[in-house]
């Protein structure tokens, strides 16, 4: 049995934490349809959630290193269940900011709070 380190992320601190009203926390999102874990995300700020910006998201390191590569919204997959193939989001970019991002499908993922560690635990429903 091998045993997967767990990572604890840090949030990320910069110009556009401040722009979107600072309260900075993790979320884990979840496909809706069948519960596999999606993204670890930063949300800046209260409000709901409809846009995942790219560099935003920890995990997983598929998603993480797009905002590495150079990408464009043309070179950016659509957001998938890995597991599932559900749609979750489409590639988009928030012109305010020039920021990639994913434009969340509203009802395909549930969202919660997280301590930003990765892979989250995952426990059993008493
Ligand atoms: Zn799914």
């Amino acid at each position: 049995m091998t045993e997967q380190k767990s990572i604890q992320h840090t949030l990320r601190k910069d110009r556009y934490v401040n722009a979107h009203g600072g309260n900075s926390h993790f979320l884990d999102l979840y496909c809706s349809r069948c519960g596999q874990h999606l993204v670890l995300y930063q949300k800046d700020g209260r409000g709901s959630l409809i846009r995942l910006y790219l560099d935003r998201i920890f995990e997983p390191k598929e998603l993480s290193v797009l905002q590495l590569k150079n990408a464009s919204k043309k070179n950016m997959p659509n957001l998938k269940c890995q597991k599932c193939g559900l749609l979750i989001g489409t590639p988009m970019v928030y012109q305010l900011e020039k920021r990639l991002a994913f434009r969340l499908i509203r009802g395909s993922f549930v969202k919660e709070k997280s301590e930003g560690i990765y892979p989250p635990f995952v426990g059993t429903l008493v």
